[in-house]
């Protein structure tokens, strides 16, 4: 199977956590780290996000240093990377900062059980891709992103999409910037929710680095037993 090579960045307090139990953001990284997601973005053909993500957060998911943007342009590339949203019922808002801000290609993939007023609403400003009975068919639409010419995918959460690109084995490395606070609540999201593995077939990782950044860890993973 074709697909990008894919990796999952995000930042978690030290006890596992990515939000607040109402899914509010919380700065878990500082000024060094966000640098560091910049040049990621930079260097993607594409950032992809969870419906749940874009609801809860609204992020514009763009690149802010001018000198990578002007980088990007050099290269005959548009400033930003192009920005994914993976919506089964296309319940992305209109006005999402994802639409506003920058420029760049937008693609929004839907089922095909998506309410077709919405995905009508929604055509006007992304690609769209339809597949998938009523969840999307992730194995898929990474197949369709790489005939689009996304080789170098970088997924930017949340904790839904993060576990059913795992589980479905979709994920090449893993890099997550651990933070020197905890947020708790066993109904705060986590780097990985979904169903999770059961005891006989956790998804085994490899170390590829670990490094101090400000008052936290970088942990870098490669992910073993991809499904290529
Ligand atoms: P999410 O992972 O962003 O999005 C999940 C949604 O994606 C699902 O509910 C589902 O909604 C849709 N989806 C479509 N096809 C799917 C498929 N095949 N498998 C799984 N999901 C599919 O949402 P979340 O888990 O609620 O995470 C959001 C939270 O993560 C927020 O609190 C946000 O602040 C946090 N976050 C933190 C970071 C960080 O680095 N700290 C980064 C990103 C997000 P439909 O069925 O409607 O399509």
């Amino acid at each position: 199977m074709n697909r990008p090579f894919t990796f999952i960045n995000s930042a978690m307090s030290a006890d596992g956590k990515i939000s607040t139990w109402q899914r509010k953001q919380v700065r878990i990284s500082g000024a060094i780290d966000f640098d560091r997601v910049d040049e990621l973005r930079a260097t993607s053909d594409a950032v992809m996000v969870g419906i749940g993500t874009v609801l809860a957060d609204d992020p514009s998911l763009t690149v802010k240093s001018a000198q990578r943007k002007a980088e990007r342009k050099a290269k005959g590339l548009c400033e930003n990377p192009a920005r994914i949203i993976i919506d089964s019922q296309a319940r992305t808002p209109i006005d999402a900062d994802i639409f506003k801000k920058g420029e760049g290609q937008r693609i929004v993939v839907v089922s095909s059980s998506a309410p077709s007023d919405n995905v009508e609403v929604l055509r006007e400003k992304a690609r769209i891709i339809i597949n998938g009975d009523t969840k999307v068919d992730l194995p898929y639409a990474m197949e369709q992103l790489h005939n689009l010419g996304i080789k170098r995918l970088m997924v930017e959460g949340g904790a839904t999409l993060n576990w059913a690109m795992l589980s479905n084995g979709l994920v090449d490395e893993v890099y997550t910037f651990v933070g020197n606070v905890i947020i708790g609540g066993q109904m705060a999201p986590t780097l990985v929710d979904g169903e999770g593995f059961t005891d006989t077939s956790t998804l085994p990782l490899e170390m590829i680095s670990a490094e101090n950044i400000e008052a936290g860890l970088l942990l870098k993973w490669k992910v073993l037993n991809l499904r290529k």
